[in-house]
């Protein structure tokens, strides 16, 4: 490694992967982490699925015709794509790129197959599962949401079994009782990963000896 990449590495930020099952808080957990941490950027991931109401492109997602975004893929666009039910869902890979290489912290709110992809990728990514504090609430959740049909939440449902079992290919599990001390706990996270991937890197950048 020559310095101008080991000066490069040093400042670049750390890309934080948040997944879990449908309906267990994710975007919710975002929003407040969003206010008590502002320094986070949030990748807007593009989509083939409706804006629901009060969604807003650009915002919450880009929503895509299923032509374009199989023409994005054909493009190499995304860090990872996955199809999440019956739609596309992707993270478009230049904005995660440009956002690290500013030294700014990005996190991915994004389905579990999307993530172990990313996990082959990025190897300094910070992987952190949302767990329900059980089925049963996660099944009251859904529901409660009131976004989806009956027959959409018992497909979303029966994916669940393997979803929870995917949680030990994180680095961290969290769960989602309370929404505040859920996002304290992955603010702790953040700031501990950012100090202790700054200490490798400039240890090895710097110190042969540690
Ligand atoms: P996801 O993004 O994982 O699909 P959402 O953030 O949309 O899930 O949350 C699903 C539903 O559960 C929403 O109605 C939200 O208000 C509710 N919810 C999220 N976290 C909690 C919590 N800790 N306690 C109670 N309800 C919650
Ligand atoms: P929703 O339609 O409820 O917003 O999202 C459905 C699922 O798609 C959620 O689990 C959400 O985390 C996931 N998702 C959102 N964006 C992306 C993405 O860019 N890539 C992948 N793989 N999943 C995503």
């Amino acid at each position: 490694m020559n310095g101008r990449e080991r000066g490069e590495k040093r400042h670049r930020g750390v890309l934080l992967v948040i997944s879990g099952p449908s309906g267990v808080g994710k975007g919710t957990i975002c929003r407040e982490l969003k206010r008590i941490y502002p320094d986070v950027v949030y990748s807007v991931s593009a989509t083939t699925r409706s804006p629901r109401p009060g969604e807003v492109n650009g915002r919450d997602y880009f929503f895509y015709t299923e032509e374009k975004f199989k023409d994005l893929i054909a493009k190499d666009a995304f860090l990872e794509w996955a199809k999440v039910f019956d739609n596309y869902y992707g993270t478009p890979k230049d904005f995660v790129d440009a956002t690290l290489r500013r030294g700014q912290d990005c996190i991915l709110e994004i389905d579990i197959q999307g993530a172990l992809q990313v996990k082959k990728k990025e190897s300094l990514g910070v992987f952190i599962f949302i767990m329900p504090p059980s089925k049963e609430e996660l099944l009251r959740r859904i529901k409660g949401r009131g976004t989806e049909k009956a027959e959409q939440i018992k497909v979303r449902m029966n994916k669940v079994e393997w979803e929870l079992e995917q949680a030990d290919n994180y680095d961290y599990v969290v769960v989602n009782d309370m929404i505040n001390t859920a996002a304290e706990e992955i603010k702790r996270i953040i700031l501990e990963e950012k100090g202790r991937i700054a200490g490798d890197i400039s240890c090895s950048a710097e110190n042969t000896s540690c």
